[in-house]
């Protein structure tokens, strides 16, 4: 059980650490109540319009976000119990991995989106100057080339997942809510249907496509120099 538990300490504390200071002192005085709070979000449902509809931000965040949020906690109070079998801490240590999992791909994909230009917004503006510009000129020659090449990884990768940017630069893909680990990742983009379903429908590729136009490429250069 406290083997167990360690194993796990270093996704535990990277969800704590990403939490706000207020769910830091509620963590403190609650004790195991709630650990894990649903982040929030730093703009309306409608602000990536037309691009991800208002409904399906709406879903995405509070719905099936929240749900990880929940079934993190779930789990996390369930493997503090007396008396779990061996089974026991195995489904739950499997529950709380998916969904913290769950947690830290969201939080980044969310937080690497923004309003679009037109709308007065960052969202779609490539960095015209500086470390990550020549980085990204130097890895991918262009932000165009790079964008063509995140968006193949998204099409390629079967059934629902994500496709997650590095600080290397790297691009790679991973199924479910599997967290890359070993890797500074500074952009996720979700391909789960419920991401782009309502206003896409089946069309991965169109949604693929116009994502671009909401992506904060300010804050991934903020986490590239992190
Ligand atoms: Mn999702």
């Amino acid at each position: 059980m406290l083997e167990l538990l360690q194993l796990l300490q270093p996704k535990v504390e990277m969800v704590q650490e990403v939490a706000t200071k207020s769910t830091k002192n509620q963590y403190q005085e609650n004790q195991m109540q709630e650990p894990y709070k649903l982040f929030e979000l730093n703009y309306g449902y409608d602000a990536l319009e037309p691009y991800i509809d208002a409904k399906t931000v709406e879903l995405h965040y509070s719905k099936h976000t929240k749900t990880y949020v929940d079934k993190a906690n779930e789990a996390l109070i369930g493997l503090n119990k007396q008396g779990l079998s061996e089974a026991q801490c195995y489904e739950l240590s499997k529950q709380l991995d998916d969904n913290v999992g769950g947690v830290l791909t969201h939080q980044l994909y969310f937080n690497c989106l923004a309003k679009p230009k037109e709308n007065g917004g960052v969202g779609g503006v490539y960095p015209t100057q500086g470390a990550f510009y020549e980085a990204v000129k130097m890895r991918w020659t262009s932000f165009e080339n790079l964008k063509e090449a995140l968006k193949k990884a998204g099409l390629a990768r079967f059934g629902s997942g994500w496709v997650f940017l590095h600080q290397d630069l790297s691009i790679t893909t991973a199924p479910n809510q599997e967290w890359p680990r070993g890797k500074k990742t500074i952009l996720a983009i979700d391909v789960w249907e419920h991401a782009y379903y309502l206003k896409y429908q089946n069309r991965r590729v169109d949604y693929l496509e116009n994502i671009f136009y909401v992506i904060n490429w300010n804050y991934v250069e903020s986490l590239f120099k992190s």
